[in-house]
């Protein structure tokens, strides 16, 4: 039996009860809510329990478990991308790192953060290429194979609070979604924001003409991307008053952005001291004017109108190719899901047998090239060309079609005279 001079102290500090240091009393001694308190932060940062602020925080699902022997390696993620993204090949060595990276981090048990004095910070990175050039492909194809949870936003719905459109925090319903409102998962996860340029300031003096989705935007952009709790409206949209908000900590978060940061070439020929059009001298024969993209800095962001501080955060800056006539021809048919695959699928269902001539695809090519519509215009001309064929085919009785050159234009030219201008 406890004394009851030690019922009446705390066992920890000695400390008898006040009216701001109750007493837990047990059977043999008692302990005074401070070093319960002081017990609860030493768990907390020791990694035992979760953050204070999470009531709704669960412990990680197995569904979104890692263990360092089962992840994949980066030559693994790049081969996995090579299937169905043509080129690209820096691209896909930064995000497979990255992704890589990622996992590590994760595994880094909280108790044993800061013991060495290292703890891997995250690197955000930043995708610059042309419109239609694979960024987000890139992104929905990573998606497939990853680990953890991942979403694809569109900056281009940002604006300043205040403002018609959406908060930045609305940013992360979608992982929240993805996790199904796992807010521990959701911490963990992946976002893939797209047209990251759209919220770049349009002048060099924002007072001047208020920029609504410029630099209050990248403010709190900035904000996720640094690391914050920050109040998310699970619906989505404007916070409403009687909307309950989620609090997340996006500190583990990894943002991927991207963007065709049209006109970037121009800052990227002026820095490197070189016009797009005419060059005289040897050390500017050197710079491929085709391709400027390439020789593409930090600094060239922030001439287009990202703040520094953003890209700061942004470590990880590369780009994407433009895609060159071959690379047009590759994606046709080399990606496991191909335009063409996918049509000969379609009419498979139908039992019909579906084939091209090369000349075909050097003919869809050469339209995408001369319409100057890139690859995204490839599927528009395969389908103005099988059209009249998935029309009337399904209900005959012909089991076979081989596409030719001549049948291919005649279809594409009449139907899409209209179409495409
Ligand atoms: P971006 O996000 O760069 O504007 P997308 O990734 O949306 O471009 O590309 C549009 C479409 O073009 C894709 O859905 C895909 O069909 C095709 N495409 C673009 N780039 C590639 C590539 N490198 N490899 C395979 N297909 C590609």
């Amino acid at each position: 039996m406890a004394k009851k001079d030690d019922i009446e102290k705390c066992c920890l500090c000695g400390r008898g009860e006040s009216p701001t240091r109750p007493l837990l009393t047990g059977r043999s001694g008692s302990v005074c809510a401070e070093c319960v308190q002081q017990a609860y932060n030493l768990c907390k940062d020791a990694g035992f329990v979760a953050d204070a602020n999470s009531k709704n925080k669960k412990a990680i699902t197995d569904k979104w478990a890692i263990d360092y022997e089962s992840l994949p390696r980066p030559t693994e993620i790049k081969n996995f991308l090579d299937q169905y993204v043509i080129g690209q090949d820096d691209a896909k060595r930064y995000l497979s790192v990255a992704v890589y990276n990622h996992y590590k981090r994760l595994l880094q048990p909280a108790a044993t953060v800061g013991k060495d004095d290292v703890e891997i910070e995250k690197s955000n990175i930043i995708l610059v290429g042309r419109t239609g050039t694979g960024k987000t492909l890139l992104a929905r194809t990573i998606a497939k194979m990853l680990k953890v949870p991942f979403a694809i936003v569109d900056a281009t719905v940002l604006t300043e609070a205040g403002y018609v459109g959406e908060d930045v925090e609305s940013l992360l319903v979608r992982l929240l979604q993805a996790t199904d409102y796992d807010v521990a998962a959701a911490e963990r996860g992946i976002v893939f924001i797209d047209e990251i340029d759209k919220i770049a300031r349009k002048g060099d003096n924002p007072s001047i003409t208020r920029d609504v989705s410029g630099e209050g935007v990248q403010q709190g952009l900035l904000k996720l991307l640094e690391g914050s709790v920050v109040n998310v409206p699970p619906q989505g949209g404007r916070k409403h008053p009687e909307q309950k908000m989620i609090s997340i900590d996006t500190k583990n978060i990894l943002f991927i952005c991207g963007g065709a940061f049209e006109g970037i070439e121009r800052k990227i020929a002026m820095r490197l001291n070189t016009h797009v059009v005419g060059y005289n001298n040897d050390a500017k024969d050197l710079v491929d004017r085709e391709n400027l993209l390439q020789y593409i800095a930090p600094q060239d962001l922030r001439s287009f109108g990202l703040i520094p501080e953003i890209i700061g955060r942004l470590p990880i800056l590369t780009h994407l190719e433009p895609l060159d006539r071959a690379a047009l021809r590759r994606i046709l048919t080399e990606p496991r899901n191909s335009i063409i695959r996918q049509y000969q699928k379609l009419f498979a269902i139908d039992g019909i047998e579906l084939t091209f001539d090369d000349e075909v695809l050097d003919y869809v090519v050469d339209t995408a090239v001369e319409y100057k519509l890139g690859a995204r215009g490839l599927r528009s001309i395969v389908e103005s060309i099988m059209i009249d064929a998935m029309y009337e085919m399904p209900a005959s009785k012909v089991k076979k079609l081989h596409i030719t050159r001549e049948y291919a234009a005649e279809k594409f030219e009449r139907t899409s005279r209209l179409k495409i201008s």
